[in-house]
């Protein structure tokens, strides 16, 4: 059941576990201690007794059968009563009850391992168990030093009982208040301490529920204190998220939109004109064709993002020569620098060989090269360098074209985003191409940065790890 796993029952068990465990350990052992001690102390007081009137009995001569002493007998009487219990004098060599303060047993044999050993000079106490007696013997010795009877006395010891169950009920009555006052304890604190969480509970069943967006900052516990930052933290994020993600939906669907609404401006304005002559269907045809051209292009562009973006899109690792593929996209790019008269010039300090996905990391080349291309002036010049130290290859691709605004910089790796947007649209862009180089070169755990001046030209920086290290997934 679940509530045998809650904090609530957990403290609730604690604080009764911390009320009753004392009792259950300490009652037993004082009990115990208790008996022990008692039977003790009562074997020396009763030795130290029996010592004493064994010189008396055995100066008087009262262990032998013969002798007569009322005053003694008397005596011992008394002392017998007192202890409620009983007192014997057994003859050493024929172990023969000589006197019983009972008034029993006189005559009898008494073999009992205890007065055997008292004969032989080790007198030991003895506790009756069964019948609750303590029985101490203690040797007549005469003045040659001869064990010449003993003498055994007996004490009945009910009194440890009775103390011990007066002692018990005490107990029950203080275990039952402490029992109570540990209950109402543990029911407190139970529900007090984990009031913090309860509440905790129900704000975030609030946001479930989108009542509200983040957890308030209550006093409670540090540590529920720190998780309710940590939260606000992630939600912060989703929503940044998600508006991100609004935001490029609309995006998306605008510049989707822009190619479509021209095409159908083109095929209205055709349609709605009497005898088109020839020419101009041909020319309009063209533009229709370019429109075609540019919605392909944003579709693939935004096929590519979104294959970057899968969280659990793979690399396709191998390694390859960066040399020879950075030769040959410039030989694909050449026919576009060279309409505008672009120089491109490669420039490589040492051969390079990388672990790389080949199909993204050509993505990466591909938009930086085109880009310095399509953004640059008649006659400039573009140069790309590649040099590697031990840990990783760097790629720079300059230009000396028209540049970045500086308030733009920041933001030309964002989706769609386009630093001069009717220039951009003239030249064909979409916005998403250096979106995609960023994402495929953290892919691959590098890194970029650029450097540009408007009317100046730009830099770009790459830096990327010669050897691929997965990242762990949580
Ligand atoms: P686009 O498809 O528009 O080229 P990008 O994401 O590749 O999209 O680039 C975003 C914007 O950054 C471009 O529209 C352009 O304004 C600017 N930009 C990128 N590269 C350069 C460059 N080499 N020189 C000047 N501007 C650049």
């Amino acid at each position: 059941m679940s509530f045998f796993r809650s904090l609530r029952f957990k403290i609730a068990a604690i604080i009764i576990a911390i009320g009753i465990i004392p009792f259950l350990v300490c009652v037993p052992i004082s009990l115990r201690v208790y008996r022990v001690v008692s039977i003790n102390n009562d074997s020396v007081n009763l030795m130290s007794q029996a010592q004493k009137y064994a010189n008396q009995i055995v100066t008087s001569g009262y262990y032998l059968k013969d002798v007569d002493n009322p005053v003694l007998d008397k005596q011992i009487q008394a002392v017998g009563d007192s202890y409620e219990g009983r007192i014997l004098i057994i003859d050493a060599s024929t172990l023969e009850i000589i006197r019983d303060s009972y008034n029993v047993d006189i005559g009898k044999t008494i073999v009992w391992e205890n007065v055997i050993k008292t004969i032989k000079g080790e007198p030991e106490p003895y506790f009756d168990e069964a019948n609750q007696y303590l029985i101490v013997p203690a040797p007549l010795t005469n003045s040659d030093g001869d064990t010449v009877g003993v003498f055994i006395i007996t004490k009945n010891m009910h009194y440890i009982s009775q103390n011990i169950e007066q002692f018990l009920s005490y107990m029950l009555i203080s275990s039952i208040i402490v029992f109570s006052l540990a209950f109402i304890l543990a029911v407190y604190a139970s529900v007090h301490f984990t009031r913090p969480m309860r509440k905790m509970n129900n704000n975030l069943d609030s946001i479930i529920r989108e009542h509200t967006r983040e957890l308030p900052e209550e006093l409670s516990y540090i540590e529920l204190e720190n998780i309710s930052e940590k939260f606000n933290e992630i939600f912060s994020k989703m929503q940044l998220i998600d508006e991100s993600r609004q935001e490029f939906v609309s995006n998306v669907s605008h510049e989707l939109k822009t190619p479509l609404t021209s095409m159908k401006v083109l095929a209205d304005s055709l349609n709605g004109t009497e005898d088109v002559p020839i020419e101009m269907y041909k020319e309009f045809m063209v533009d229709i064709g370019e429109e075609i051209d540019r919605e392909t292009k944003i579709i693939n562009d935004l096929l590519n993002l979104v294959r970057m973006d899968k969280s659990d899109s793979q690399l396709n690792v191998s390694a390859v020569n960066i040399n020879e593929l950075i030769e040959h996209i410039l030989k694909r790019l050449k026919p576009i620098a060279d309409k505008a008269n672009i120089e491109v010039v490669f420039e490589s300090f040492r051969p390079v060989v990388a672990e790389v996905d080949e199909v993204k990391f050509t993505l990466v080349i591909t938009n930086l090269v085109e880009n310095a291309i399509k953004y640059n002036n008649e006659n400039g010049w573009v140069h790309i360098s590649l040099n590697s130290d031990h840990q990783f290859f760097y790629i720079k691709v300059e230009d000396n074209g028209l540049g970045i605004p500086e308030d733009s910089v920041d933001h030309i790796f964002e989706r769609f985003y386009r630093a001069d947007k009717s220039h951009s649209r003239e030249i064909g862009g979409t916005g998403l191409g250096l979106a995609i180089t960023k994402s495929a070169i953290a892919m691959h755990n590098g890194e970029i940065k650029v450097r540009s001046k408007l009317g100046e030209g730009s830099t770009f920086d790459v830096r990327i790890p010669l050897s691929y290290i997965e990242k762990e997934a949580h």
